[in-house]
């Protein structure tokens, strides 16, 4: 098998588990976090751990292919080779260990989701830097200033969601209090949000088939949670205020 043809494969492995992904969480929440209660799905680690060792890959493994990449320095690949740096070493390293959880997950959620990034910090790297033909009139074409602004617009909702959530437990509080404020006002996840905006941004800003896998794997993971979340949120707070939705404001 040559290079491309693996890496379509791949491509195409990840829509596969986009679909399995979604049908499964729509019946069971991913064990970790408030959905997680200690039994069943074998060993466990600790939280912070976790996030560590199944988000790495998405920076290590991603400039270890980047610079295999012919068109590495080129203006364009350098600045989506940014804004991937930007958002995963934060959510491989400074998020979790901003997190004040005290939670577990089990091995077998932190080893799918390592898996997951290898292959998904594989292809779009490799699209990038040696696929993806990206001249310098790519910066104003309406695609890339579209997909530019909806990856900063959902990164800077998605940190400021994650900024509200990890400032509950200041001051040694411990467990779970209805976040307030902000995006918060019309829905409960809108750090989820933020998330998949990004992740659209990205795929448009690179008209690459892996950044659609990419965007369509990460609805399709965090829509079902968001749902769960909010179901969450409303059976442990009776107070828990009626407008507000799960994910899209006014309508779910
Ligand atoms: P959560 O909203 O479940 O939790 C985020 C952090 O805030 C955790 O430390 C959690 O503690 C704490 N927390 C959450 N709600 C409350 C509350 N009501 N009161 C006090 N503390 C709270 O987010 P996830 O862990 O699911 O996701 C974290 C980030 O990773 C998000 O930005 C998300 O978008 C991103 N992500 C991206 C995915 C993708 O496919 N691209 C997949 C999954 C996540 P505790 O751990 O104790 O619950």
């Amino acid at each position: 098998m040559t290079e491309p043809e693996f890496y379509r494969w791949v491509v195409w492995a990840i829509f596969g588990s986009a679909v399995v992904t979604f049908l499964y969480l729509l019946r069971r929440p991913a064990p970790y976090g408030r959905h997680y209660d200690g039994a069943g799905w074998g060993p466990s680690i600790h939280n912070k751990v976790g996030w560590i060792v199944m988000e790495w890959p998405a920076v290590f493994l991603f400039l270890l292919i980047y610079f295999r990449g012919e068109n590495a320095w080129g203006v364009v690949p350098l600045i989506f080779l940014a804004m991937w740096q930007g958002h995963y070493l934060n959510r491989s390293l400074i998020y979790p260990l901003r997190t004040r959880t005290k939670g577990r997950m089990p091995v077998l959620v932190v080893l799918s989701g390592y898996v997951f990034n290898c292959l998904n910090a594989s292809v779009n790297a490799w699209f990038i830097a040696d696929v993806g033909q990206y001249g310098p009139s790519w910066l104003v074409d309406p695609r890339f200033l579209a997909g530019m602004a909806l990856f900063v617009g959902g990164m800077s909702l998605n940190m400021h969601a994650d900024n509200v959530l990890l400032g509950l437990r200041k001051q040694g509080r411990t467990g779970y209090v209805v976040p307030q404020g902000g995006a918060y006002r019309t829905i409960s996840c809108p750090n989820y949000l933020g998330e998949i905006l990004e992740w659209t941004g990205w795929a448009v800003a690179t008209w690459s088939l892996a950044g659609v896998a990419f965007a369509v794997f990460t609805a399709a993971n965090l829509i079902p949670r968001a749902r769960s979340n909010h179901r969450w949120y409303r059976e442990n707070f009776p107070d828990y205020p009626a407008n507000r939705r799960a994910l899209i404001p006014g309508v779910f």
